[in-house]
């Protein structure tokens, strides 16, 4: 029997994603449940992802600073140490808070929340097996999939993920003991985050990578040199073009046996924690997809149209388990649109505007295309960089390192990109964000007044450069 539906719209995944899309669909006069099995909102994201890496990268950075930055400034401290339970506390304090934040806003737009694994019976009706036990069915007339992604397992031998010693970016989060040595697999965003968390903590980090080039898809060349070498400066190691064969544990420690993408030269790096960060994949365990019909594509991504539809009637999708960036934001704006099509029969999410930001130190964000993309292209641009230690507001915090980089249309001045490597780099990059939405010209940007002194007049300095010449640089 129905709990209490029939429902307009049942959500699947109460990630960023999906509860997002839930809370839309509710203020939209929907009757709306959302189904997850975690026991708490938020998803990935919340949980595990986003909010405790930034909780542990904020206060490892203080840390750091406390350690090897204040005096400078005049401040002396004596008796620094690390309370690593402490610190997991505070990464936990966010969590709960957060998680908890979303349980009253769905109270407050009147969602059903219910605890429970999801599984379709057919594309209108879903049976959940309760986290408390038990069993119900709902019935939908729309229902939105937004169970998202989990962790790309090793496919070598010697690394299932345990969580102590070879563990996930979920293990890496909740470290009991700053490892000596610690090996990262993947030098994308979670590899970097979490590499740098680590080290600040007194780690010696080793990142071994695939690629020629570090910061995963989607980051300009020059940037990711540039960040390389910061990041070499506070003390992680690299290992590029290299690929990881398999593992051994040995005597408490793990030994990681490498080789040289060119020349096949083996090496074996020994660590007491293995950080695996190679990617993550669409979660669909259990849905029974099958059974009613929702295609997948060769990676297990749920396939859907530009209006989210999959191949079942009102049967729509978002976010990580479907095309595009495992960002958050881009889950939160999918969520939205995909309500709209039910509601009103139009949505938008426009894809060339989504930002990345990885939050290290410097952080380093872009959005649009890299110079790179625009060569391959064959696309006819220019450059306008300004660098942060140009800027009065980066130089007086004494935080300058990194630079501001437009990437605009040569003919037209219309931004197609920007990249950046600096102190708050992740918050001036919705400047970069709305100017691409808009369709704006560097020159409409350098024409905006900017508040003096801040770090946002490198940003308009670097929009100056690209039709024109910077003032300080
Ligand atoms: P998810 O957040 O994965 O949520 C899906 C939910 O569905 C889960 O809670 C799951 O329990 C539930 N579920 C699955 N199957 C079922 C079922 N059958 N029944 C009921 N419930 C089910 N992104 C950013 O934008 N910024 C960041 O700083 C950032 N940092 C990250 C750091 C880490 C360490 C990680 C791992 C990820 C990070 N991400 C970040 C990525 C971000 O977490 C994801 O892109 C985002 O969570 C995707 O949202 P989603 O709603 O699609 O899926
Ligand atoms: P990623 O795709 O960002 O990076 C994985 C890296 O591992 C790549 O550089 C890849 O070349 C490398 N790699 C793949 N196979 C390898 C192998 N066998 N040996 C060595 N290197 C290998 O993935 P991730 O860092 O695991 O993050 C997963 C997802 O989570 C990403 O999609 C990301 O968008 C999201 N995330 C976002 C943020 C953020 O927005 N700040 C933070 C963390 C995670």
């Amino acid at each position: 029997a129905s709990e209490s539906g029939p429902y307009d719209a049942v959500i699947i995944g109460g990630g960023p994603g999906g509860y997002v899309a839930a809370i839309k669909a509710a203020q939209h006069g929907l009757k709306t449940a959302c189904i997850e099995k975690r026991g708490s909102l938020g998803g990935t994201c919340l949980n595990v992802g986003c909010i405790p890496s930034k909780a542990m990268l904020n206060n490892s950075h203080i840390y750091h600073q406390t350690l090897h930055d204040v005096k400078k400034r005049g401040i002396e401290v004596e008796g620094v140490s690390l309370n690593l339970p402490q610190m997991l506390k505070a990464k936990q304090d966010s969590v709960v808070g957060l998680t908890k934040g979303v349980e009253v806003l769905f109270k407050q737009n009147k969602v059903d929340y219910i605890k429970g694994t999801a599984s379709f019976v057919s594309p209108t009706r879903i049976a959940v097996q309760l986290n408390d036990g038990g069993e119900t069915e709902v019935e939908a007339k729309n229902v939105i999939i937004a169970t998202g992604s989990e962790v790309t397992p090793f496919p070598g031998e010697g690394l299932e993920i345990d969580e102590v010693q070879v563990v996930s970016s979920t293990g890496a989060l909740d470290l009991q003991k700053v490892p000596e040595k610690m090996v990262v697999i993947g030098g994308g965003v979670i590899g970097l985050e979490l590499g740098s968390v680590w080290s600040r903590l007194g780690a010696q980090v080793t990142v071994v990578e695939f690629m020629g080039g570090i910061g995963g898809a989607g980051i300009d060349e020059e940037i990711a040199k540039q960040f390389q070498r910061s990041l070499q400066k506070q003390g992680l190691k690299f290992k590029l073009n290299t690929k990881v064969l398999s593992a051994e544990k040995k005597d408490g420690k793990v030994h990681v046996k490498t080789e040289a993408a060119k020349g096949g030269k083996e090496e074996i790096l020994e660590a007491d924690v293995v950080l695996l960060a190679i990617g993550r994949r669409p979660f669909t365990k259990g849905l029974n997809l099958e059974k009613i019909g929702v295609e997948m594509d060769n990676k297990g991504r749920i396939v859907i149209d530009d209006q989210f539809n999959t191949t079942v009637q009102n049967v729509k999708c978002i976010g990580d388990v479907t095309f595009g960036p495992m960002l958050a934001h881009k889950a939160e704006e999918e969520g939205i649109a995909a309500v709209e099509f039910i509601k009103t029969g139009h949505g938008h999410v426009n894809y060339h505007a989504i930002p990345s930001v990885i939050y290290t130190h410097p952080e380093v964000s872009w959005v649009g295309k890299t110079e790179q993309e625009l060569k391959a292209a064959g696309v006819e641009y220019k450059i306008g960089k300004f660098p942060f230690t140009a800027n009065s507001r980066a130089k007086t915090n004494v935080d300058m390192e990194g630079q501001v980089k437009f990437l605009t249309e040569k003919e037209t001045d219309r931004v197609l990109g920007v990249h950046i490597m600096g102190p708050n780099a992740g918050e001036m990059i919705a400047e970069a964000t709305l100017a691409i939405e808009y369709g704006a010209s560097s020159e409409d940007i350098a024409r905006t007044c900017h508040a003096h002194p801040t770090l946002s007049e490198a940003f308009k300095e670097a929009a100056m450069a690209s039709y024109d010449k910077a003032i300080h640089f």
